[in-house]
């Protein structure tokens, strides 16, 4: 049994990180004081940690200030998993005395800082499309977004508890693959042109020649199945070759921009398309409109609506164009009943937002509390001559989605990826895809 001693302000913060990594990371026994100390205090029988209270101590009322951003250091040394260690808050210097040890590293609020995002609720320009970019933020400003730093926070803080508390377990966490789709378009004809798409075979910008392109919107015409957008047959076959992946398909199920409404959900199409994907493990998620991130009673509209043609509760959502919001977006879906969200990767850049790809309880930073939603985070999606707007990763077939796996099974998460189902008409993302798909194993 731990017994962690906190200072007396910011109760309600202190509280979500360390129930957060206490109770759901680690899972262990502890229980929490509060009491008139500087620092944050962590007894067992055999010893002391003592952790920096740099962030709290220093905010004062409301801390989603300019002011209190931090100022990104290196600790290197012993205990930590990478070569060095990104310092958020407090000195990157560990001593150790026997079974004392003073953490002058602030790992509670950095681990804070990272998933409740309160630096994206401070006045900044967002992207054409309403959105936080990744270029403003602090992991990507100091070059680690694509690291997992709140695992590795993690880590060191489980590597110095085994120092005082040896005989201390935590729960065993796993890697777990999630192949994702965002089912915004269903069939390629006649959404696409076909006299603009005969004149990019024409100029050899077309992955098909011209008689190809033909002869693909003749066939779709008779048949869905041989649409180039529609490769669910391809997709739901190869997803159950793999028995550790679990899939999820989001449908879009109302808006009223240019941005969607490129299928009815209500349409015959859709209702055999999810008959034919039905499968234990396949989960059918709400992929709401492109206005919903901030419009909670249309949100509400959407996910009734989805669940009127399944015909049961649906538990996930991912927002449309990845438009969302911290924390407004996860209040709205959390009112709605939604379970888990998975919009949570800068729609810019791939990478590790939250600092994890495992999933989270989160923290609504402008009520001051923890919501009953958890965050999957998104870690990389697709792209191609794509309208989601803005991706300028470079993850086109990519070292970029490798090194995000390697990460996730090296700190045993989760690790979610997106490919849409008509970006796999191309050969070089089918060639990705399964390749992501024999990392499952
Ligand atoms: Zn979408």
């Amino acid at each position: 049994m731990l017994t962690i001693k906190i200072p007396n302000n910011f109760q309600p913060e202190r509280q979500y990180i360390i129930d957060v990594i206490f109770g759901h990371f680690f899972a262990v026994d502890y229980t929490v004081q509060t009491a008139g100390c500087s620092v944050s205090e962590i007894n067992t029988a055999r010893g002391t940690l003592v952790l920096n209270d740099s962030f709290f101590a220093a905010a004062a009322g409301a801390y989603i200030k300019r002011e209190y951003l931090p100022e990104v250091k290196y600790y290197r040394g012993n205990f930590i998993p990478e070569p060095d260690l990104p310092v958020l808050y407090g000195e990157p210097e560990i001593i150790v005395r026997d079974k004392y040890i003073d953490c002058r590293i602030d790992i509670f609020a950095a681990v804070f800082f990272m998933l409740a995002r309160w630096e994206e609720c401070l006045p900044a320009p967002k992207d054409i499309y309403g959105r936080f970019p990744a270029t403003k933020s602090v992991a990507w400003q100091n070059d680690f977004l694509r690291r997992p730093v709140v695992a590795e926070w993690l880590e060191l803080l489980w590597n110095l508890l085994q120092r005082i508390a040896p005989e201390l377990r935590r729960k065993e966490n796993k890697f777990q693959l999630y192949m994702t789709h965002d089912v915004d378009k269903l069939e390629k004809w006649p959404e696409t042109s076909l006299p603009k798409e005969l004149l990019r075979a024409v100029l050899g910008r077309a992955e098909q020649n011209a008689w190809s392109v033909l002869l693909s919107f003749w066939q779709a015409k008779k048949d869905i199945t041989k649409d180039p957008f529609y490769t669910f047959p391809l997709l739901k076959d190869s997803l159950l070759k793999y028995n550790q992946v679990k899939a999820v398909f989001y449908f879009i199920a109302g808006g009223h921009t240019q941005y969607e409404r490129f299928y009815d959900i209500q349409s015959e199409k859709i209702k055999n398309l999810l008959l034919f994907l039905e499968n234990e493990r396949v989960e059918f998620g709400l992929h709401p409109s492109y206005v919903t991130f901030d419009n909670a009673a249309l949100l509400s509209d959407e996910l009734a609506c989805l669940e009127q043609v399944i015909g049961k509760k649906i538990r996930e959502s991912r927002q449309h164009y990845l438009r969302f919001a911290a924390p407004a977006t996860w209040r709205h879906l959390a009112q709605c009943g939604i379970e888990i969200d998975s919009s949570g990767m800068y729609a810019d850049k791939e990478g590790f937002r939250f600092g994890t790809g495992a999933v989270f309880p989160v923290f609504d930073v402008e009520q001051r509390k923890i919501l009953p939603l958890l965050e999957r985070p998104l870690l990389y999606m697709d792209q191609r001559d794509y309208e989601c707007g803005g991706y300028q990763g470079t993850a086109q077939n990519g070292a970029e989605i490798f090194e995000i796996i390697r990460y996730c099974r090296k700190y045993k998460t989760d690790c979610t990826v997106l490919f849409h189902n008509n970006v796999l008409e191309s050969a070089e993302y089918k060639k990705t895809y399964f390749e992501v798909l024999k990392c499952a194993e």
